[in-house]
């Protein structure tokens, strides 16, 4: 069944789990999520990053994010991933998004708060739920330098967005880790004391499993999950072409949709979302 962000995420913070946020290109990705969040009984976010939009068009992947939703045994939220304008937004809110995150936070403070503000007050009145970042959350191997969360400003840009969930920068990055990364656990402890409010974790491939349940106590109620799944189904294909007798093609999409059940059974236990829904 479709659900809203703001009740997964209310649920997640009050019993101390994170939901897993997974970026599915294909329609394999999408059954595998399902599957997975069905045979472990955990609600599940489907979402797509405005960056993945030349393979998965957003049009297309609407139809068949909701369609899976709507048919689930278990409660799941379609979330727009960094949409990085308000029309991309707005383009999400009509298509039947439940959910879109405004990403602004390469911007100076003031344009994102501005930016955040006006997509949150066109969300709201459409009954679709915001995320924002506030830091910034570079990439692996281009960013070095992150630029963390400020506990103040965090404390004002919640109160003057009205935004349903906060993605923090804590020294987390998109994409592989070369090395594994260390948190800054006491940071996100400091925002969580500050904001009440359901705290979101971005890249979240590649995290020790010591980080991620300090980030289930720390407020951490949504991690995305997108390298993880890419880089499993890249092995599972190459080994299933290199030891099938006869490769074929459509062997090769159920490997794929076992490779992304599997990475993501993983996470939903790691983030204890299972037996949750
Ligand atoms: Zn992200």
């Amino acid at each position: 069944m479709i659900v809203s962000l703001r009740e997964l995420l209310t649920d997640a913070d009050r019993r101390g789990y994170a939901i897993g946020a997974f970026n599915c290109l294909s329609q394999e990705n999408v059954m595998g999520a399902i599957r997975a969040a069905e045979d472990l009984r955990s609600p599940l976010i489907l979402q797509l990053a405005e960056v993945q939009f030349p393979e998965a068009p957003l049009a297309m992947m609407a139809p068949l994010f909701l369609g899976a939703a709507e048919r689930a045994k278990v409660p799941v939220c379609v979330h727009l991933d960094h949409g990085l304008s308000l029309e991309t937004c707005i383009k999400a809110i009509r298509l039947g998004f439940t959910s879109v995150m405004l990403d602004a936070s390469a911007l100076p403070y003031e344009e994102n708060l501005k930016a955040t503000m006006e997509i949150s007050r066109i969300a709201k009145a459409a009954g679709v739920d915001v995320e924002a970042e506030l830091g910034h959350v570079g990439d692996c191997g281009v960013d070095t330098a992150d630029v963390f969360t400020e506990v103040e400003q965090a404390v004002d840009f919640v109160s003057q967005t009205g935004i349903d969930a906060l993605a923090v920068a804590i020294g987390n990055l998109h994409g592989h880790y070369i090395a594994t990364p260390q948190l800054n656990i006491k940071r996100l402890n400091e925002i969580h004391e500050a904001v009440s409010l359901p705290l979101v974790l971005h890249g979240g491939s590649g995290t020790s499993v010591e980080d991620f349940k300090a980030c289930l106590k720390g407020g951490i109620c949504k991690i995305n999950v997108a390298t993880a799944i890419q880089l499993e189904a890249t092995k599972q294909i190459q080994h299933y072409l290199a030891t099938a007798e006869k490769p074929a093609y459509i062997p090769m999409k159920r490997v794929i949709e076992k490779a992304s059940y599997e990475v993501i059974c993983q996470h939903m236990e790691l983030f204890e979302s299972n037996n949750k829904a």
